[in-house]
């Protein structure tokens, strides 16, 4: 597929930690690119609020895979633009972008996702929003196992109190409560789930290029990005 300037439309993969900030990168590059921009942990964590909200994840966290892995037929997740251009999340045609972004929801998402039934599910609907290419998705597994031939792949990295600091600018700009110690356990805790799972780990795609943003502006990370981008373009028409 090839847009209008005969730029041929690709897949953007970006992979890495939680709160790296893959996901304001992401979504900057698909604005300037015109791309469609998927939030694939937006989609666990809608499908974590749904178990929590059907009594399906115990108060001490202990997760019934079988209920959630029966309820994803019930489960419709999709994406809405706002009036401020924003994006925001759709459980089942409420809009939860607010809700799931809760502490609560973070502690209980990585087991949720460690759910065979739940990966199978959620990746097949991330593969069907890229059929028509010109899609930045950012998650764990999208150089790995959603899209291992994305012609771009980076993988994201930080230190966990980099990580952890900005999490909670982000939560209190959102006017969402958060204390430091606590986003740090919640990343720390998140990143070892994520890493060791059997189904899909989070892994650095051995074709991916890295970045370590810990001492990167905003504006510089999206620079670098938009660099590597022309550079995958490049490769395509050389
Ligand atoms: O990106 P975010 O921190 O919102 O993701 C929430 C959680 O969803 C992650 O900690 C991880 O457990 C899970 N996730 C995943 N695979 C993805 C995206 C997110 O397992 N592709």
């Amino acid at each position: 597929m090839q847009s209008k300037d005969n730029t041929p439309r690709i897949i953007i993969a970006i992979d890495g930690y939680s709160s790296s900030g893959k996901s304001s990168m992401a979504k900057s590059l698909a604005k300037s690119l015109g791309y469609n921009y998927v939030d694939t942990g937006a989609m666990y964590r809608a499908v974590t609020l749904y178990a929590m909200r059907h009594g399906m994840i115990a108060t001490d966290g202990t997760v019934n895979a079988d209920a959630i892995a029966a309820a994803l037929p019930d489960i419709a997740i999709a994406f809405e633009r706002t009036p401020d251009g924003s994006q925001h999340t759709l459980l089942n045609g409420e809009d939860v972008e607010n809700a799931i972004r809760h502490m609560e929801v973070s502690n209980n998402v990585s087991p949720v996702a460690a759910i065979p039934a739940v990966r199978h599910n959620l990746v097949e609907k991330q593969q069907a929003f890229g059929m028509e290419k010109g899609i930045v998705m950012d998650g764990r597994d999208i150089g790995t196992t959603v899209f291992p031939d994305a012609e771009l792949k980076i993988f994201v990295d930080a230190s966990a109190q980099t990580r952890a600091q900005r999490r909670v600018k982000e939560l209190v700009e959102k006017g969402i409560p958060a204390s430091y110690e606590e986003v740090l356990a919640n990343v720390v805790h998140r990143d070892h789930i994520d890493e060791t799972r059997t189904e899909s780990p989070l892994r650095r795609a051995a074709d991916a290029i890295n970045l370590d943003n810990s001492e990167m502006t905003i504006e510089q990370q999206n620079q670098w990005l938009l660099d590597r981008y022309h550079e995958a373009i490049s490769k395509l028409n050389a």
